[in-house]
C-alpha cells in the first residue's frame, strides 16, 4: 500500500485516523499487532470513500465491528481497518427496530427491552456489534440472528448501496452472503413482538447467568473457536481428548468451557493459533473429526 498517497486521501476527505495503532485494544482476545491506519468512520459517505479509494488503489481494507469474533496477527494488518463502531444510531418504528451496524448488541437488547420487545433476549452477552453479528449470523440459546432480521443495507465492494431482503442472504450456520460475498453491512431492520417487560427482562437476566456460570468470562477471548461440527459440540469433544488446561506460552484451553481458547497470561497471537492447531490435531486423531475455525484470523500471515 502507499502510505503517503492513503494519508493524504484521508487528509483531503477530513477523515480522522491513527496511524501504528495497537489492534490489542480493538478486539476481545487482546492480542495482535498493529494496524497501518485505523479509521472509525463518522458516515456512511467515509465508509463509502474508503471503499472506492481503497478499491481504486488495491489498498487492503478490513471492516471490524467490536472485534469479538477476530484473531489478529501478532505481524500486524496492512491497509485500512476501519471500524464501524461509530455508526450506531437506532429508530423503534412498533415492533421493528433500525439499527445501525456500530450498535452493541447489548444495548440493542436493552433498546428492545425498554420498548417491550420480545425476540431478540438470546444475543443479550454477546459481547457483538450488529454488523458483525449479522455477518456472523450470531447465535445462541435456540435463537440467531436469521429468526428476527427482516433486511440489511450493504456496501457492495463496487461502492453500490443495496438492500438485501431476508430471503437474498443465505444465512446459515455462522455464515451468510455478507461473509461470502465481502458485503459490508451499513444497518439492518429487525422484527420483534409485543412482549411482557418483567418476562423480557427475566429472560435477559437468566441467558446472562447462564453465561457467567459456563464460560470463562473473567479472561480475554473470542467466544466459541470452533464450530459446532455435526452432530457433537466442540467443547465436549476437546474435554474428551483431555485438552482442557492444555497450554502454549500464554494461550490455554479453558479449565471451565473447553470450547473457549483464552489468553490467560499475555498470550501472543501465533500463541493461539498453535495452541488451535494442537487442538485440532488431537481431536483429529482421538475421533476422527476436523474442527472448524469459527473465530476469524486477520492480518499478516
Ligand atoms: P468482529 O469480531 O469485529 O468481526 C467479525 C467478522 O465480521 C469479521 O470478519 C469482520 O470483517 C466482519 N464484520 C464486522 N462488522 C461488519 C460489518 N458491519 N459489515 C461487514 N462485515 C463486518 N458468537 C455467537 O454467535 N454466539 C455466542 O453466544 C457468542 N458468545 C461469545 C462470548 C464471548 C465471551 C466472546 C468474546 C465472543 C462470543 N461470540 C459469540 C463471538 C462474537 O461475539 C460474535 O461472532 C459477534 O457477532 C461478532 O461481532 P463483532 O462486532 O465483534 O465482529
Amino acid at each position: 500500500m502507499d502510505l503517503l498517497k492513503t494519508k493524504a486521501f484521508l487528509n483531503e476527505n477530513k477523515i480522522s485516523y491513527l496511524e501504528n495503532e495497537p489492534m490489542n485494544t480493538h478486539c476481545s482476545f487482546k492480542t495482535g499487532g498493529n494496524a497501518d491506519i485505523f479509521v472509525a468512520a463518522n458516515s456512511v459517505d467515509d465508509v463509502k470513500n474508503i471503499i472506492d479509494f481503497c478499491r481504486e488503489t488495491n489498498t487492503p481494507l478490513t471492516v471490524i465491528g467490536n472485534g469479538s469474533n477476530l484473531l489478529v496477527s501478532d505481524r500486524g494488518i496492512e491497509g485500512i481497518i476501519l471500524s464501524l463502531t461509530e455508526l450506531n444510531k437506532a429508530e423503534v418504528d412498533q415492533n421493528t427496530l433500525t439499527l445501525q451496524s456500530g450498535i452493541s448488541l447489548s444495548r440493542a437488547c436493552l433498546l428492545a427491552l425498554e420498548n417491550s420487545l420480545t425476540g431478540l433476549e438470546f444475543a443479550y452477552g454477546i459481547p457483538g456489534s450488529i454488523g458483525g453479528a449479522v455477518y456472523m449470523n450470531a447465535g445462541a440459546y435456540g435463537g440467531e440472528m436469521a429468526d428476527i432480521i427482516v433486511s440489511a443495507t450493504v456496501l457492495t465492494p463496487t461502492g453500490n448501496i443495496i438492500t438485501i431482503e431476508k430471503g437474498g442472504m443465505e444465512l446459515g450456520y455462522r455464515t451468510s452472503i455478507f461473509k461470502t460475498k465481502g458485503y459490508i453491512i451499513l444497518s439492518a431492520k429487525f422484527c420483534l413482538e409485543k412482549g411482557e417487560k418483567t418476562e423480557i427482562k427475566a429472560k435477559m437476566d437468566e441467558l446472562m447467568n447462564r453465561r457467567r456460570d459456563k464460560q470463562p468470562l473473567q479472561y480475554p477471548s473470542a467466544g466459541s473457536t470452533f464450530k459446532r461440527p455435526k452432530g457433537h459440540f466442540a467443547g465436549a469433544l476437546i474435554e474428551q481428548a483431555g485438552l482442557k488446561g492444555s497450554t502454549v506460552g500464554g494461550a490455554m484451553v479453558s479449565e471451565k468451557h473447553a470450547g473457549f481458547i483464552i489468553n490467560y497470561n499475555d498470550a501472543t497471537t501465533d500463541n493461539i493459533v498453535d495452541l488451535i492447531k494442537y487442538v485440532k490435531k488431537s481431536v483429529k486423531e482421538k475421533f476422527g473429526i476436523e474442527l472448524e475455525k469459527e473465530i476469524i484470523y486477520i492480518g499478516r500471515k
